[in-house]
């Protein structure tokens, strides 16, 4: 728990979010500016700041965000149209919260 994470602060209650889903590894929430119909974030409980900083000993957490995601948009119903799995990678690639997460966009 980083104090000020906004991801972290949302994981622990400070910041009341709707879960669409939650485990022990990951939550599963809106965009608050989404940029598609249907755009989700899945983030790790864990503070990882981003995939530049992933271990070997992540690799479960990283499946377990892809399987999740996967399984997000069957429920959304966007799986045979299509979506995207996106990760920005620190500033340059346009990462605003420096807490690992991954982007569910897609139902164009
Ligand atoms: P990134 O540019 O990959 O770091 O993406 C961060 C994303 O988090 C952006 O798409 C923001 O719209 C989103 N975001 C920021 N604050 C919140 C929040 N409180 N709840 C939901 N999404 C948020
Ligand atoms: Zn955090």
């Amino acid at each position: 728990m980083e104090k000020n994470c906004t991801f972290c602060q949302i994981i622990s209650g400070q910041k009341p979010t709707d879960f669409l889903y939650e485990d022990e590894t990951l939550v599963v929430f809106k965009d608050i500016r989404p940029h598609a119909p249907v755009h989700l974030l899945i983030v790790p409980k864990r503070h990882i700041r981003s995939v530049n900083d992933l271990t070997e000993e992540d690799g479960k957490v990283i499946s377990k965000m892809i399987f999740r995601a996967r399984e997000m948009a069957r429920k959304a119903a966007i799986d045979r149209s299509g979506y995207k799995l996106l990760f920005n990678v620190e500033r340059g690639g346009g990462q605003v919260i420096f807490h690992l997460h991954m982007h569910l966009i897609g139902g164009w």
